[in-house]
């Protein structure tokens, strides 16, 4: 007894007086509100000689204030500044601020999300941010689908669903066959070998000089593989590539993919919010014939990192692939209309993600969304045709989304050997963050214009940053 005693003595600092947890509060909010603050003057992109170091956990406490002084300065502005507009590189999103607020609240009810009878609102929120999506999408409205921590996770949970849509045995997996293009994300590769069918094989259809996957041998690639014997499982199209937000053409692979038989997945992790704005569902029509969808909200949706999501019609194959039960779960009462997250998906223990979704939609409205993803379409458009009339630069095609590619051709010595230089000097400098890609041999700089906060300021600094470099590496 005299043991409990003391024990509870110590346990009880884990919960600090209200004093305490305001004092707290207002240091943190503090702290955010300074980064937020100071985020447009402040780089995009930091590289410190010394890693930095996070020093080891001791058993005694330490004061807040120099904690958080030693993450602004060995983790905020260390590496890219994610939440700055400046960061143009990769796909980035920025993270809304109520969404950080949503986290906060999430975390201090500790909501049980994975399951309806813990936390019945909780799973209900999910349920219809997910029949939001699956509106946007064209989708029927009782599609099923989950929040994910990513669009690795979505596109996992496509795949191993396809699988099992397919009963495919074991013994067959060497004979599935996939169809993709170059400019698929890695991420697809990797689910197929988690999910097993490291030995399916890949087809890969040819693109055009968008970049676009090229449908005309489609049909007679299935049939072919069909003849050999062998079992085509799964046709992937992208709502906008990584390399070039390129949109594959969607309608035409899906009337392919219906009337093969075949499960049809888009990848449309970073372009799917791009749905916002009519043009772009005219230009993705085709898309509500999936099978199934991956999605980004951390992308064009500019929440924080690990949100993604996944939309299914066939919720019977989600169910084979994920739905488990245990003893230990026996008093659980599921409920007629809703989904548990944990049935659909390899989490069951889950954050209670939909609120850092939910809330800023409450908060803003859908307007401010769909302007905020037009905008960045128009800048990349901008940027493109101002890089264009500056002598010596080679642009890619005409962005379908948001994102553009360019390279400096000089006019003696090799141009990607160039580039890499260029590239370089413009991540040395760090006022904005690019990173390149190389498609097909060819060295080329990525502009990835995602940040809810990349306004038209950050795209003329980008292109004053560019010349000023090109003109620094020509001069030697
Ligand atoms: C980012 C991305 C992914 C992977 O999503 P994560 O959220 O990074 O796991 C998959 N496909 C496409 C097209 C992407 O842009």
């Amino acid at each position: 007894m005299n043991r409990i005693e003391t024990l509870e003595q110590v346990a009880r600092q884990l919960e600090p007086d209200e004093q305490i947890q305001k004092s707290l509060a207002e240091k943190v909010l503090s702290h955010a509100n300074d980064f937020l603050t100071h985020l447009d003057d402040e780089k995009a992109f930091f590289q410190n000689p010394e890693p930095s170091s996070i020093d080891q956990l001791s058993d005694g406490p330490e004061g807040i204030d120099d904690i958080l002084q030693f993450l602004r300065s060995n983790v905020e502005l260390d590496g890219i500044n994610a939440a700055s507009g400046g960061h143009m590189g990769y796909v980035p999103g920025g993270g809304l601020y109520p969404s950080a607020l949503g986290d906060f609240l999430a975390a201090v009810s500790n909501k049980y999300a994975g399951i309806y009878f813990p936390a019945p609102g909780a799973a209900r929120m999910e349920n219809m941010l997910i029949r939001w999506m699956n509106e946007l999408m064209g989708f029927p409205s009782d599609a099923a689908g989950n929040l994910t921590s990513g669009g690795s996770i979505s596109n996992l949970i496509a795949v191993v669903t396809a699988r099992e849509a397919m009963d495919v045995k074991a013994k067959d997996f060497h004979r599935l066959v996939v169809y993709l293009s170059d400019q698929t994300h890695h991420s697809l590769q990797k689910a197929l070998r988690i999910a097993g069918l490291g030995e399916a094989q890949l087809r890969y259809l040819p693109v055009d000089n968008h970049f676009r996957l090229d449908i005309s041998s489609l049909d007679e690639l299935i049939e072919n593989d069909r003849k050999k014997g062998l079992l085509p499982f799964f046709i992937n199209a992208s709502l906008g590539t990584t390399n070039t937000g390129t949109i594959d053409p969607i309608k035409e692979m899906a009337t392919i993919a219906q009337h093969q038989k075949v499960w049809f997945h888009v990848d449309a992790a970073y372009g799917g919010f791009f749905r916002l704005l009519p043009e772009v569902q005219k230009k993705t029509s085709g898309i509500e014939l999936a099978d199934s969808i991956t999605l980004d909200p951390h992308k064009s949706l500019f929440l924080p990192f690990g949100t993604g999501a996944v939309l299914i019609k066939n919720l019977t194959a989600l169910y084979k692939a994920h739905r488990y039960t245990a003893d230990y779960l026996q008093d659980l009462v599921d409920s007629d209309s809703e989904i548990n997250a944990a049935d659909v998906s390899p989490e069951l223990t889950k954050h209670f993600r939909a609120l850092r979704m939910w809330l800023p939609l409450k908060l803003f409205g859908i307007k401010p969304f769909r302007a905020a993803v037009e905008e960045k379409m128009l800048l990349a458009q901008y940027c493109r045709q101002q890089l264009m009339q500056i002598d010596g630069f080679e642009v890619g095609p005409e962005p379908d989304l948001s994102i553009t590619v360019f390279r400096y051709v000089p006019p003696a010595g090799d141009a990607n050997a160039y580039n890499e230089k260029l590239i370089k000097a413009i991540q040395d400098d760090g006022r904005i963050f690019l990173s390149s890609t190389t498609i097909h041999e060819k060295f080329w700089i990525r502009v990835a214009i995602v940040v809810f906060r990349t306004h038209k300021s950050k795209v003329d600094l980008l292109l004053e940053i560019v010349q000023e470099k090109v003109k620094e590496l020509n001069k030697g």
